[in-house]
């Protein structure tokens, strides 16, 4: 089978740091619940990527998930909603859930960087990765989720998730589909359900065979928690 590429983040990853407008604008994540938590992020500006979105995606799903996910970043319906993964890719991660048996409403998912990145093209804007200082502003956040949901499972969904946990030598086409320990929990990471999305048969990849490997990643991280 072709090894499927992440298209939504190539080659592996952001490799610039993005403008960082002020750390320290940041508000504290260390927080009670994930209502406080959510909160707080919504008045973040630690980056300039809140610039002309609508607001913060933060993560959704129950506190006590056993499973979570983490993705890149919100797209552009996503940002219109405020919620994660409700766009193209969405839909198509919520079908694989469904074949590898996993109820979405039962795990927490959530993205590396909680604000749209995106360029204009007239009256579209097109996705842009975020660069590695996206990243690395937008994690507070992320660990203040992870620390109130503490999931058994946590599965990243692209190289930017990957690496946003695993560290800059994480390389999604050779280590997608292989649960690691990770700070208490088991992790294993797998492609963006966005790859599948824009597979490209001149490139040698095969929506179909990707979708494939996709759900069986998932089904080896449902799993893991039996
Ligand atoms: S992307 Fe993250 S760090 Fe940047 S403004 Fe949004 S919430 Fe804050």
């Amino acid at each position: 089978m072709t090894e499927p590429l992440d298209l939504f983040s190539t080659p592996d990853a952001p490799n610039s740091p993005g403008p960082i407008r002020d750390a320290e604008a940041a508000a504290p994540t260390e927080a009670p619940d994930l209502d406080t938590l959510r909160e707080r992020a919504a008045g973040c500006t630690a980056c300039e990527l809140y610039e002309g979105t609508t607001g913060t995606v933060f993560g959704v799903g129950p506190a006590t998930a056993r499973m979570m996910f983490v993705g890149e970043q919100p797209g552009d319906q996503e940002d219109r909603a405020l919620e994660p993964f409700v766009g193209p890719a969405g839909r198509l991660f919520d079908g694989a859930l469904v074949e590898a048996g996993i109820a979405r409403e039962d795990a927490y998912v959530t993205n590396a960087v909680k604000h749209f990145s995106f360029r204009r093209q007239g009256n579209r804007r097109i996705h842009q990765a975020p660069k590695v200082g996206h990243v690395r502003a937008c994690r507070p956040w992320l660990d203040g989720e992870l620390a109130l949901v503490r999931p058994h499972v946590l599965v990243t969904l692209g190289a930017t998730a990957g690496k946003a946990l695993l560290g800059s030598s994480f390389r999604i086409t050779a280590e997608r589909g292989e649960p690691r320990p990770w700070e208490g929990t088991t992790l294993i990471p797998t492609i963006h359900p966005s790859a599948i999305l824009r597979a490209d048969p001149d490139r040698g990849q095969d929506a179909d065979e990707m979708r494939a490997g996709f759900v069986a990643d998932l089904r080896r991280a449902a799993e893991l928690l039996r």
